[in-house]
């Protein structure tokens, strides 16, 4: 048993380990029963260090913070009043950077899903990010596989055709 102390010491963090959007996202992917590494290999060598890998889907998967990720149209993507020309620039490279690391990830093959912090707040919104998960998750694709395809439209087709023959 804990003390007291240590009780809600460990409940706090608990709770503050819980509210995290990738812990959300994760948890959510664990419950719809897919595979998915955190902390393997790819997440910390892939470009931009994505936070959720689907080896098995060729699928990685960042979990953005609205505010300094810059989601496009969002309140919580605001920008600081002071020093206003410091965070324009230090945000406008964060932008550049997960733009440039996308790129590089769709052109061997991965796929990019980016799921917002902002979507996360509610149980509605929890839904819709189900829906688009489920989605871009239906069939497994390794990510050569995928390389492929976007290659070669034969080779699409004929996925295609075996996939819907398995
Ligand atoms: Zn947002």
């Amino acid at each position: 048993m804990f003390s007291k102390e240590k009780r809600s010491e460990v409940m706090s963090r608990i709770r503050a380990k819980d509210t995290k959007p990738e812990v959300v996202v994760r948890s959510l992917l664990h419950r719809l029963g897919y595979r998915f590494t955190v902390n393997g290999p790819k997440n910390r060598s892939l470009q931009g260090k994505p936070d959720i890998v689907l080896p098995k889907y060729g699928t990685v998967i960042f979990v953005n913070g609205c505010f300094w990720h810059r989601h496009r149209g969002c309140k919580y993507a605001y920008t600081p009043k002071t020093r206003v020309s410091w965070w324009l620039k230090k945000l406008g490279s964060n932008v550049a950077r997960d733009k440039a690391a996308a790129k590089k990830l769709r052109q061997s093959g991965w796929q990019v899903v980016t799921i917002w912090e902002c979507q996360l707040r509610s149980k509605a919104k929890l839904n819709r990010v189900e829906l688009k998960l489920t989605k871009a998750l239906q069939v497994p694709c390794s990510r050569t596989e995928r390389k492929h395809v976007l290659i070669c439209p034969q080779i699409r087709q004929r996925a295609a055709a075996a996939r819907w023959e398995k």
